[in-house]
């Protein structure tokens, strides 16, 4: 199966970024999750007879929290660590988190780019 990415670019440092999740659930999410709960029903069905489907929400719950922190990951900037979701809700807190990432992560490309830039800028003066 081909996985569909999405072509976006960082809010804030501009870097190329590809969104692997989509925000909601996609059909074929659906299918396993239809699948699964088949699956399981029929693993119960000895005890619960087909009663098992009523699993169904909570199988399709945790799909959704499992996506939901894997669409998360996903969204925030591996470069600069922006979480647009967190911009969304507070916008300090967003901007100290930027602030803590790139305190970690001296080797951040984003500093590695605007240094190349610089020195292209200098060389061709
Ligand atoms: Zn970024």
């Amino acid at each position: 199966m081909k996985k569909s990415t999405t072509d976006c670019f960082c809010a804030l440092c501009r870097s190329p970024r590809k969104l692997r999740y989509s925000r909601r659930l996609t059909s074929s999410h659906l299918i396993q999750i239809f699948v699964l709960t088949l699956g399981i029903a029929a693993a119960l069905y000895p005890w619960l007879s087909w009663k098992g489907v009523m699993g169904l929400p909570v199988v399709w719950g945790i799909f959704e929290s499992i996506h939901k922190s894997l669409y998360r990951k996903d969204l925030k900037c591996p470069f600069c660590g922006f979480d647009p979701t967190w911009y969304k809700k507070d916008v300090k807190l967003a901007r100290q988190r930027v602030e803590e990432f790139l305190k970690e992560n001296p080797n951040s490309p984003v500093f590695k780019r605007t240094k190349t830039e610089d020195s292209a800028q200098k060389s061709s003066h």
